[in-house]
């Protein structure tokens, strides 16, 4: 059998499409549980089979039988960067679309050592249990940037990644947010396609990250910690403005205390800022991802929203804003690739922002020039 030159000195995955070009961004992530490659390395490309590409019929088949070979390998194709996949991998999400849209989406966010994955986990572990089949992704724009990941590099979900029914997935490395965002939001609807009915959504609470989490999911679950910093306060309000409701994480021991008069503080914000759901109204819980105390309830906070939103239309209207915001969010994206990519443009960029600086031309005039060159 034919198989293909080790491709372990560029680190990319055995499967990448010979054709991919270095555009193809996928990494290989260190793998967990039984069976997956130990560590960082990438599969030995001698040991393994070749792989040939797949066609639609088979992405769309193999991902809505539930093969998780084939959703890997659909996420993959999704991941890529490269223009020739991109055609594929859209005929394959449009195919999907239509068993897409069944599962629970859970964002959660909150600052690095809040808890997060500790949760995640927990409560993915909960789930199952329970009968579920879970898929945790992970958006993390700075995965990409050589100062290395805030949310993909440590081992983490070790107890939920070994689970059948559970896939978790590193942030894609691309760069920008919207691509990263992009990506991540069209993992989740393959997920949904390949029968996951909970969908997790992680971010670290950090600016830009959490309103893109919040444009993706149906509920968004803050992760605080009692006396977590007063400083990230100012953080902390435009996070708690988009909560649907709050984890006051690490409710144990000595912290107990602190960790039920933080509970009602936010309990008290809370009942000044307007819901980001009508009809519903956030509020503010204690648990302990560790002990595993307060999960059960958080996770009923969650149905009972469901539930709720579900009934009164909430639910639907918001999934349909988001989906249109999604589309303008998209045209955004390509309209400034649009722009900036054209020679014209590139040529006169420099003189004209210098120009703008120095106060010889005024802004406004500027753009419009540059964009006239759009018609150049
Ligand atoms: P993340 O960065 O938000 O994902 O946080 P982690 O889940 O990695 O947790 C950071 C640290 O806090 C780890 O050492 C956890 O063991 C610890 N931790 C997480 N949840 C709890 C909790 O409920 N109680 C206590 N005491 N420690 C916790």
């Amino acid at each position: 059998m034919a198989r293909k030159e080790s491709k372990s000195t560029t680190r990319k995955p055995d499967w990448t499409p010979d054709d991919a070009g270095d555009a193809f961004a996928t990494r290989i992530v260190p793998g967990v549980g039984a069976g997956a490659a130990a560590g960082a390395a990438p599969p030995d490309a001698a040991a393994a089979p070749a792989r040939r590409p797949l066609t639609t019929d088979e992405y769309v088949s193999g991902v809505i039988a539930g093969d998780r070979a084939v959703l890997a390998r659909a996420i993959t194709l999704i991941e890529s960067n490269a223009p020739a996949h991109f055609e594929q991998a859209q005929d394959v999400l449009r195919r999907l679309l239509p068993y897409s849209g069944r599962a629970i989406r859970l964002g959660v966010t909150g600052v690095p050592g809040a808890g997060k994955s500790t949760l995640i986990e927990a409560l993915g572990v909960r789930l199952i249990e329970r009968g579920h089949k879970v898929a945790v992704l992970a958006i993390d724009p700075t995965s990409s940037l050589s100062r290395g990941s805030i949310l993909g590099d440590k081992t983490r979900m070790e107890l939920l990644g070994r689970e059948p029914n559970a896939f978790i997935r590193p942030s894609p490395a691309g760069g920008v947010l919207g691509g990263v965002a992009r990506k991540t939001r069209e993992t989740m609807l393959v997920c949904e396609a390949a029968g996951f009915d909970v969908v997790i959504v992680e971010t670290v609470g950090a600016g830009q990250n959490e309103v893109t989490v919040r444009s993706m999911v149906d509920f968004f679950l803050v992760v605080l910690i009692p006396g977590g910093g007063d400083e990230l306060q100012g953080i902390k309000k435009g996070i708690v403005e988009l909560a649907d409701a709050i984890a006051i994480n690490k409710a144990d021991g000595e912290n107990k205390p602190r960790a039920e008069v933080a509970r009602a503080e936010y309990n008290r914000a809370l009942h000044y800022l307007t819901s980001p759901t009508e009809g519903w109204r956030p509020r503010a819980w204690t648990c302990s991802a560790l002990t595993g105390e307060g999960i059960d309830a958080l996770w009923d906070v969650v149905l009972r929203f469901h539930a709720r939103a579900a009934e009164t239309g909430a639910l639907d209207a918001r999934r349909r804003e988001q989906s249109r915001d999604w589309l303008h969010a998209i045209i955004d994206e390509q309209l400034r690739a649009l722009f900036y990519d054209r020679p014209a443009v590139r040529a006169a960029l420099l003189d004209i922002e210098a120009a703008v600086m120095d106060g010889a031309l005024p802004p406004a005039a500027a753009a419009r020039r540059l964009l006239a060159l759009l018609e150049s």
